[in-house]
């Protein structure tokens, strides 16, 4: 019988949490950071190490966040510390080209056969506005098709919602997204070949692009099947519409190639944030030679950054590529999580819990449903997130760190010691006797 742990001190954290409420919207610069949809106030993290992170309050948690997806090292990596410290002591920002925005587009074109030429911004957000900006300047069409539970960055054509009813059209998710924006934008199910015809037969010649992250991992990790994947390509090369793969998440997760390899899928764009940085500001976007020419100054499609490919940043992403391009580096992250993975669903089915675990790579989902299978955002109860939040804070209780909310996913690294994740799995498995207690 697993019992409740008390609260750990959040003294500090709440302290500075009132602070912050003073300086920022809602106390924070990130929505997800407020903690809204699980308990407590947001911890305030004062440094991290491999796989720990510890908070104003000095309690240590082993984490599982990791920064949502960037930190596929862990914190404090020796050799992204080695290259930051160095470049620190050559210059922050110059504005003009340096040898490191080389050496990293080596790394990355060398290592992926899907995309000949890259561009670096500074966030994943930025990287899919130019995408949808390049497919549109290419195809000389204004729509674009997006999927629920797809999240692609906060841009205004991105940030909307499928509509009521049979409606495509899709409805804006923010204030301050105007109409004339989200009537471009095209909202469809995921998993679903009608609507995709429907929208094509619609839409006919309209549509600049579909975007679809690589593996949904936003709203829950939504699997999809090869099949669909490929029918998704195979309409939008009928229609000469642009098949845009949002990577920000999968891109040197599962792998140099990401989704595009795990499919064996050819998308026209692809874009990058994340792993990409090594902890630092990076996204990309990459493509054909032939899509990549409209961009300027080669071509008429604008898109700029002051700190695009930044020397600090580059230096990160530089090492940390580096690590992850030796050989064997994912087949060990793979089946590090698949022995966690197999270990956690045996307990939930010895217990008969209602729990599902998806997972894929390193990325992990913890599902309170009893269906096995779960493809589209429909298919999420958003009820059963009241589990996930007594689960949330039982395994904070127990020094295990998972993002705060439960329609987030977990990652593992490198850094993950087989003694972390054997303490993590002890806690999670206290956690949900709890939460079905
Ligand atoms: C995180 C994410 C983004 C946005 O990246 P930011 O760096 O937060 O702007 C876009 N697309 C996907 C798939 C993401 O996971």
């Amino acid at each position: 019988m697993s019992t409740q742990f008390p609260d750990i001190p959040r003294e500090k954290s709440a302290e500075l949490f009132a602070k912050a409420k003073e300086y920022f919207p809602g106390g924070v610069n990130s929505p997800v950071r407020a903690f809204k949809s699980v308990y407590g106030t947001p911890l305030f993290i004062e440094r991290g190490d491999q796989s720990k992170i510890w908070d104003a309050d000095n309690n240590e948690f082993i984490d599982f966040c990791c920064s949502w997806g960037p930190l596929i090292l862990g914190h404090n990596n020796a050799e992204v510390r080695e290259a930051v410290t160095t470049q620190l002591n050559k210059g922050l920002s110059f504005g003009a080209p340096t040898r490191l925005e080389n050496e990293l587009a080596d790394l990355i074109l060398s290592n992926n056969s899907f995309i000949d030429k890259i561009r670096f911004v500074s966030s994943g957000t930025e990287a899919v506005m130019s995408a949808i900006r390049l497919a549109r300047g290419f195809t000389k069409r204004d729509k674009i098709v997006k999927f629920e539970g797809c999240y692609h960055g906060h841009s205004d054509s991105l940030l909307v919602k499928a509509g009521s009813g049979l409606v495509t059209f899709g409805e804006t998710s923010s204030a301050g997204v105007p109409k004339a924006f989200a009537d471009e934008t095209i909202v469809i199910a995921l998993d679903d070949k009608d609507a995709l015809d429907r929208v094509f037969s619609d839409f006919k010649n309209q549509i600049a692009a579909v975007i679809i992250e690589g593996i949904p991992a936003n709203n829950g990790l939504l699997l999809q099947e090869k099949e669909y994947i490929d029918y998704l390509r195979a309409v939008t090369k009928a229609n000469g519409t642009l098949l845009i793969f949002d990577e920000v998440i999968t891109g040197f997760r599962l792998g140099f190639e990401g989704a595009a390899k795990y499919y064996g899928i050819q998308p026209d764009i692809i874009t990058y944030g994340k792993i990409i940085g090594g902890g630092m500001p990076v996204g990309a976007y990459g493509a054909s030679n032939e899509i990549m020419s409209n961009i300027s100054p080669d071509g008429a499609v604008y898109q700029a950054g002051t700190l695009s490919g930044n020397p600090v940043a580059m230096a990160a992403g530089i090492a940390a590529l580096s690590i992850l391009s030796e050989p064997g580096f994912y087949e060990e992250q793979e089946e590090k999580t698949k022995s966690f993975i197999n270990e956690l669903r045996s307990y939930i089915k010895e217990k008969g819990y209602d729990v599902q675990v998806f997972t894929i790579g390193s990325i992990f989902w913890i599902a309170f449903t009893d269906q096995k299978k779960i493809t589209r955002a429909d298919q999420i109860d958003p009820k059963s997130m009241e589990k996930y939040k007594i689960m949330h804070k039982e395994l904070l209780n127990r020094g295990v760190y998972f993002g705060p909310s439960g329609y987030e996913v977990g990652f593992i690294s490198q850094a993950h010691t087989t003694d972390d994740l054997q303490k993590s799995l002890q806690a999670l498995k206290e956690a949900l006797d709890i939460v079905f207690k």
